[in-house]
């Protein structure tokens, strides 16, 4: 009997959305797991490290990663899984962009760890404790993952041959994705397995999208009634389409939703909330500063809008003044 592919997964700094995803594939995933052989998936399945250890380099055809990297576990599990696998994915926008968890590069490593164990207002820890790198009791040590300095996107840290886009990756991408891997019909190394459009082109409402563009204010969703069939940028609601790649089937847009980006930019596009950015600032009708910050005002996080999955791989990527110390203090 010929011998199945080997396909593995994994999760980084993730919210187990992605996994989902996989899960989601509902009655195809009996197909995917009929055509190959799935030999790690900690979410699931009782794999240990030293499993993959122990695999011969490049023996697993396929590792569909998700999450971004965040701690030196995360690190070292990437390496040991480039080196184990022909080809590694980056699986949703946490791997691709940096996603969601990367909007923590706004925050030095000691300004998240200070709130979340000290100041957050559920906290009780009068002693001020934090987690050791190392703890020590009846002899047995036991040994924490660091937490870098900033979150990085997966090819920020190792070599990654493809991208399959989403906040999570819909369904119908991700049977795309894993069929090209399975026929051997995969696009030249380095390619988002997405179409390279922007989603208003394939948004059901672009014919009601104005050439011009003249936003006096900017609305946020939940504030708003929204006419579910007219474009949402001319309803003055901020929508990523124009600078976001298609290939979602616009869902949030027929949820009657803004685009919030999670696809990430097209091929031309170089900073997502970049060209957002400029896209929305040339449009905005007043000229004097007052009623500019005034409609400004409407978008009270531009980060969080326009960098929501995308500030590791940014020009931005990061906060800049945060503290030098040791060797790491650049990731
Ligand atoms: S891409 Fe979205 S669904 Fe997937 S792990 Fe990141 S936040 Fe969760
Ligand atoms: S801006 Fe949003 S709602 Fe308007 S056409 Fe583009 S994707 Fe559709």
């Amino acid at each position: 009997m010929p011998t199945k592919p080997k396909i593995g997964f994994y999760w980084c700094a993730s919210c187990g959305g992605c996994e989902e995803a996989v899960v989601d594939l509902a009655e195809d995933i009996l197909g995917v797991v009929e055509a190959v052989d799935i030999v790690f998936w900690p979410v699931a399945m009782d794999f240990k490290k030293k499993d993959v250890e122990a695999m011969p380099d490049k023996s697993i055809v396929a590792t569909l990663l998700n999450g971004a990297i965040r701690s030196s576990e995360q690190e070292e599990m990437a390496h040991l899984l480039r080196r184990k696998s022909q080809y590694l994915i980056a699986y949703g926008s946490c791997a691709h962009m940096g996603g969601i968890p990367s909007l923590a590069n706004q925050f030095s490593r000691e300004q998240i760890l200070k709130f979340v164990y000290e100041e957050a207002p559920t906290v009780v820890n009068d002693q001020k404790t934090r987690p050791m790198l190392q703890f020590e009791e009846k002899g047995r040590v036991v040994h924490l993952p660091e937490l870098r300095h900033v979150v990085r996107s997966l090819d920020q840290v190792v070599d990654v041959d493809y991208y399959v886009p989403g906040c999570p990756p819909t369904a119908k991408i991700t049977k795309q994705a894993v069929a090209a891997l399975l026929e051997g019909k995969l696009p030249p190394k380095g390619s988002v397995l997405a179409p390279d459009i922007a989603l208003c082109e394939q948004c059901p409402r672009k014919e009601s999208k104005p050439t011009d563009l003249s936003f006096t204010e900017f609305k946020r969703p939940h504030w708003t009634k929204l006419d579910p069939t007219k474009c949402l940028l001319a309803q003055g609601v901020v929508c990523m389409g124009p600078a976001t790649r298609g290939g979602c089937e616009a869902a949030c847009i027929q949820g009657n939703m803004p685009c919030t980006g999670c696809f990430g930019p097209t091929s031309r596009v170089k900073d997502q909330g970049a060209k957002m950015l400029s896209s929305i600032c040339s449009n905005i009708a007043p000229k004097e500063e007052k009623e500019i910050n005034q409609v400004l005002s409407g978008i009270p996080d531009p980060v969080g809008t326009f960098y929501r999955y995308g500030l590791a791989k940014s020009l931005l990527r990061r906060k800049v003044n945060l503290p030098v110390n040791g060797k790491d203090a650049a990731v």
